[in-house]
């Protein structure tokens, strides 16, 4: 087989240094083609040494000037760019077989789409990409014949659960409806008058999965299962009401697909995202990921209820919000971000992230989602209105 370059946006991040963990089981099957990251420079020079890509991205020219100084001194020939077009660039060069999206946020938007609208294999952990530009990202991948693999673990779940045809439609495929599981985070069980008190700390502090300090947080609020119901929305053209959240807090069954037959396929596995990782890597053969194989008797039960709406209501707004369309996703993932931003700042305490994204998404009217510059437009009214609401405190 040839030997595959991959671009990782995001390498220094918790999904990009697990990608890079299955790159260097494989140095037969894939080599870094290039490494992108948005500051942490001592990181990447490091995963430079290691993985000795062609580029390396940071964000801006200082920081650039300072890697490639120590690249040269290290006797690399890795080239070091910065800024917006340089991921997009190397996101979408001729040299690359596939890329992984795993950015952070909106700011991952442009390299996805420019990967996208050249054709490659996208494997999409960055899912802030469909909420903010579903039907827009979606359409680029059809027409320019891109392959599109979702690495969040629910959704790689999902796709392993369906027949390979499912592109043809859930309901002439037979499927009932999707099966979307969720730990329930941090606070499942936390007394509703403990969350005012909540810390940064408390926060990301998850109980089955170690991540990103913006997802972590999302998935305190559960509005990382909201995005995951428009990711799934977006990824498997399922009606709202074909998806169904299901609390799990083991994390053991990452989802499932239920069909007209009454047989539910799941796909289950211990909570590391080397598994999904992996799989959209060398889809559609299996490779070894590093992961422990599941024990079940240690696992023992396997726990499911339901979502509850009350204690979390980013889960409503985001079904609200799919159910509004056009750009009103994108107006709520720009609020979410502020508000994360502001709650890890301790600007905001952690109520105030759902009702502050209610209030963004009630004032901002949605248009269509019709062009790029509309979602842009979108998310940069929704970031003004959102902070600042948060410096008026303007939203409670
Ligand atoms: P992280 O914060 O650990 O890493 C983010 C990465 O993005 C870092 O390498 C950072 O340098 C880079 N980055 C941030 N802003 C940037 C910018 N403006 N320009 C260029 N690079 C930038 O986050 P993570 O936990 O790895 O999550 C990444 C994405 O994957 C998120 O969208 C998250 O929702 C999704 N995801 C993560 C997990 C997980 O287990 N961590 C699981 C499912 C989905
Ligand atoms: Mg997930």
């Amino acid at each position: 087989m040839k030997l595959q370059n991959i671009t990782v946006l995001g390498s220094t991040g918790s999904i990009g240094v697990s990608t890079l963990d299955v790159i260097r089981r494989h140095p037969d099957r894939y080599r870094a083609f290039a490494l992108c990251a948005h500051s942490q420079v001592d990181k990447l020079f490091e995963q430079c040494c290691e993985f000795k890509p062609d580029f390396a991205v940071l964000r801006d020219a200082t920081l650039a000037a300072d890697l490639a100084a120590r690249c040269s001194e290290a006797g690399l020939a890795t080239q070091v760019r910065y800024g917006v077009q340089a991921l997009v660039d190397l996101a979408s060069a001729d040299p690359v077989d596939a890329v992984m999206a795993a950015i952070v946020g909106a700011a991952g938007l442009e390299p996805t789409l420019a990967a996208a609208n050249a054709g490659k294999r996208v494997m999409l952990a960055n899912k802030e990409v469909l909420v903010m530009a579903g039907e827009l990202f979606m359409q680029a991948v059809r027409s320019h014949g891109a392959s599109l693999l979702p690495v969040d673990s629910e959704h790689n779940a999902i796709f392993q659960a369906l027949p390979a045809d499912f592109a043809r439609g859930l309901g002439a495929c037979g499927v009932r409806r999707i099966l979307l599981t969720a730990s329930g985070g941090p606070f499942r069980n936390t007394p509703l008058t403990d969350l005012c008190s909540v810390t940064p700390e408390d926060a990301c502090a998850h109980p089955n999965w170690v991540m990103g300090r913006k997802i972590s947080v999302d998935s305190a609020t559960m509005m990382n299962k909201g995005l995951e119901v428009i990711e799934a929305h977006w990824l498997f053209a399922a009606a709202p009401e074909q998806i169904q959240v299901v609390v799990h807090p083991q994390s053991v069954m990452h989802s499932a697909v239920e069909y007209a037959d009454g047989s539910v396929v799941a796909q289950l596995g211990n909570p590391d995202m080397r598994t999904p990782i992996a799989y959209a890597m060398a889809y559609p053969e299996r490779i070894e990921a590093g992961v422990e194989a599941l024990d079940l008797f240690r696992v023992g039960r396997l726990d499911f209820h339901a979502p509850d709406f009350e204690r979390f209501p980013c889960l409503k707004l985001a079904y609200e919000a799919l159910a509004e369309g056009g750009t009103a996703s994108a107006i709520l993932n720009a609020a979410n971000e502020v508000a994360v931003a502001a709650f890890l700042d301790r600007a905001l305490p952690f109520l105030g992230i759902p009702r502050l994204n209610e209030a963004v998404l009630a004032a901002l009217p949605a248009g269509p989602e019709g062009t790029l510059d509309d979602v842009m437009a979108a998310d940069a009214a929704a970031r003004r209105l959102a902070l600042q609401m948060v410096r008026d405190c303007s939203f409670t």
